[in-house]
């Protein structure tokens, strides 16, 4: 923080462990609350410097970081495979490639954005919120600092991050890669700790003026109440249970096995993952075979990483078994644990047929390479089951052609839909309707998070 590595004022250390081998590969300090506080005192510190500095400035240091996270690219992939589990090419294709990437984007942004625009008689000023506080998970340990950092520090905010506990090694390497590309000191502030603490102490602290929280709902909802009592600002990115619906007529193949890589991708925990797959009842059973054959391509310690913790571990087979109580039928998969693995938080690739809408396993937020298929009716019957959860983060429509399934996506409660197949965009606002949050991320959408305005009459 304040531009160097500063000692806490704790001791405690917080020992990092992989996954894969359930080995402590580093620690990194407790945080404290009084560490939160000299972290807040050197953002607001920088807050005036950097707030005047000029964007396409802002935006050069900015493309700085990009070319320097580009350049340490294999050293950032191994220690997110390392701390997440993360196998290695997967790592390297969306662990780095994705925050490289959105990186970039926020440089060009920072470059081009109107912050001043001209209405009637009134000269508007975009202006940087403030100081930021950044809490975020382990699940895309970087692209999810990345997504917070980026936009706010293009809009001139400064900020303190608390990175999640299981992931705090590569955040370690990104405040390096910050300091590096020539950002101011203070502008950006890392304290590593544990959530109800330091967390906890962040998203509590009256000098910081914006809350960015991504993470479990619970922990969302108490921080969006925290900052409804002291009315500052706040950006919640939670869960999901999103929808991949292939209407009769669509291309059932590719529409199964793109949605079986989407939720076994990052060992399904992604907050966007399409979970569900709803199928007409007249092709059920066939989707269901094609799932089963997808799923076998996903073999737990080589194309599927472990969960990042035993607890997680435990928590989705739990859901595995109470899918099973409920009725829900393995069809591949299953709670035990994967033949021959003792070591790792591994979880078997796992697809359950005759899902009902209602099932525990239809409607909670798993975080595990668990999809669920789900018969529907009719278009209507399928879109009732679609918006039937309290999230609204992403999905798929898959049609015969793009008009009926742009139609479909229009009627869906959620924030972001790809229509047959189409391309992640980094600069698409990605964030939730319903529970799944509130604001926006990426893209210009996302830097307005990070902005306040003022207009001027003349
Ligand atoms: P979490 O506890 O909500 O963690 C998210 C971040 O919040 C971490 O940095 C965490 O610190 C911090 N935190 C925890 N308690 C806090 C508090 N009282 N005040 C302020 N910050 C606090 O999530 P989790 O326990 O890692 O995962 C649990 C479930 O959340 C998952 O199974 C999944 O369903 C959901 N989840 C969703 C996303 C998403 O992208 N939307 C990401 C991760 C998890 P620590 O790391 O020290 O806990
Ligand atoms: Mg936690």
């Amino acid at each position: 923080m304040g531009g160097r590595w500063q000692e806490s004022t704790s001791t405690d250390r917080i020992g990092v462990v992989d996954p894969a081998t359930e080995q402590v590969i580093g620690r990194v300090p407790a945080g404290t609350a009084a560490d939160i506080d000299a972290a807040v005192s050197a953002a607001r510190a920088a807050l005036p410097g950097w707030s005047a500095t000029e964007p396409a400035r802002r935006g050069a240091v900015l493309a700085a970081a990009r070319d320097l996270l580009a350049a340490r690219r294999k050293e950032i992939a191994a220690t997110v495979s390392a701390e997440l589990g993360a196998p290695p090419a997967f790592a390297s294709a969306v662990h780095v490639a994705l925050p490289t990437a959105v990186l970039g984007s926020f440089a060009e942004i920072a470059a081009e954005f109107a912050f001043v625009e001209k209405v009637g008689n009134s000269t508007v000023y975009q202006e940087p919120v403030g100081v930021v506080g950044a809490i975020t998970p382990w699940n895309y340990p970087l692209h999810q600092i990345v997504a917070k950092v980026a936009p706010a520090l293009a809009a001139g905010c400064t900020v303190v991050l608390k990175p999640a506990e299981n992931t705090p090694l590569v955040a370690q390497q990104f405040a390096e890669i910050l300091d590096e590309a020539g950002l101011p000191a203070g502008v950006f502030n890392l304290v590593t700790g544990l959530g109800p603490v330091a967390g906890q102490a962040l998203a509590e602290h009256p000098d910081v003026d914006l809350v960015s929280f991504t993470g479990s709902t619970d922990v969302g909802r108490r921080i969006g109440a925290g900052a409804g009592a002291a009315v500052k600002r706040v950006a919640l990115e939670l869960g999901g249970k999103s929808a991949n619906v292939v209407l009769p007529g669509a291309d059932l193949a590719k529409a199964v096995n793109v949605g079986i890589a989407n939720v076994f991708a990052n060992s399904g925990q992604t907050c966007s993952a399409w979970t569900r797959i709803l199928v007409d009842d007249a092709r059920y059973d066939e989707a269901v075979g094609i799932a089963v054959e997808a799923a076998a391509k996903y073999r737990p310690g080589d194309r599927l990483g472990p969960l990042i913790s035993g607890r997680q571990r435990d928590r989705v087979r739990g859901y595995i078994n109470r899918g099973v109580e409920q009725g829900a039928r393995i069809v591949a998969g299953g709670p035990e644990a994967p033949d021959g693995m003792t070591t790792g938080y591994y979880v078997r690739p796992t697809v359950l047929a005759d899902v009902t809408p209602e099932m525990t396993v239809a409607q909670e937020e798993i975080f595990g390479p668990v999809v669920v298929l789900i018969r529907y009716q009719d278009e209507d019957d399928a879109l009732r089951i679609a918006n039937g959860t309290v999230y609204g983060l992403a999905g798929a429509v898959w049609g015969a052609d793009e008009e009926s399934a742009v139609a479909f996506a229009r009627r869906m409660d959620t924030g972001q839909v790809d229509i047959n197949g189409g391309r992640f965009n980094p600069r698409a606002p990605f964030g939730g309707y319903k529970q799944s949050g509130v604001g926006r991320e990426l893209g210009t959408h996302g830097l307005a998070e990070y902005l306040q305005t003022k207009s001027l009459q003349f």
